[in-house]
């Protein structure tokens, strides 16, 4: 299976403070009910890294950053090796990753080869299989450790909330958490929206959102909301979708 399904070619919202594409890893180890994405997590690749890099070579000065998404980037063997071909095109790098991969994480870290980093907080440690059907909460938190131990490169936490799975309570013990650790950045809690296409999890659509006024303030971090807007906008997966090879730069 190749490993790259897609990349999205320009993108203003996903890497702070830069233009960016994405460049979609298919296949992950979770399977988050809500997961908006689900051709991308069980989908094969159309592409490879080579491709990837021939893109971006003809993209320099034209974008300032790359974010490794998916499914899950970490999974792929060849990342730490990707990401310092992307680097040494001159470009920033984002990872988003639901932190299950410490290793290639701290390696990265270690290497300079991040810009920046968004991490998944999917659920506290006693509805981690429920949310994402896997027990890999050890791994999660060792990651959420490295990251919380340097300061060199900025990251945010992030939480998707489905009223079925996670409540006020349960984001109040991750936010509890977060203080613990000394977490200064940004934690931004999304609300699920169903947007009336397939997720992973055929999962219904919330009998009642979350009520963000019953949270406790956040201790040494800023807490911030996504799309708790009546109507608001699914930006998960909402760019076009192309392939080097279609993308007649
Ligand atoms: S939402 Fe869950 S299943 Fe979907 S890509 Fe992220 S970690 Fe994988």
């Amino acid at each position: 299976m190749l490993p790259i399904y897609s990349i999205t070619p320009f993108t203003l919202l996903d890497f702070p403070g830069q233009t960016a594409c994405i460049v979609w890893f298919s296949g992950c180890n979770m399977r988050c009910g809500y997961c908006h994405n689900p051709e991308i997590v069980k989908g094969k690749g159309k592409g490879t890294a080579e491709q990837v890099l021939a893109f971006l070579e003809k993209r320099k000065g034209l974008l300032d950053g790359v974010v490794l998404s998916g499914g899950e980037a970490a999974l792929y063997k060849g990342i730490v090796t990707f990401a310092a071909q992307i680097k040494r095109l001159g470009y920033a790098v984002k990872l988003d990753t639901n932190g299950t991969r410490p290793d290639i994480v701290q390696e990265m870290l270690q290497n300079n080869l991040l810009d920046y980093v968004a991490l998944d907080y999917k659920a506290p440690a006693s509805k981690y299989k429920k949310v994402t059907a896997t027990h890999l909460f050890r791994h999660f938190d060792e990651t959420l450790s490295r990251l919380c131990w340097q300061d060199k490169v900025p990251f945010e936490v992030r939480t998707t909330v489905h009223t079925d799975f996670l409540g006020e309570n349960d984001i109040g013990s991750i936010m509890e958490d977060l203080s613990a650790r000394g977490y200064r950045g940004v934690y931004y809690v999304q609300n699920y929206v169903n947007n009336n296409k397939p997720v992973l999890g055929n999962l219904p659509a919330q009998k009642q959102m979350l009520d963000i006024s019953k949270l406790p303030p956040p201790r040494g971090f800023t807490l911030e909301f996504r799309n708790f807007q009546a109507n608001a906008p699914q930006k998960d997966g909402k760019n076009p979708h192309i392939f080097p090879d279609k993308q007649g730069s």
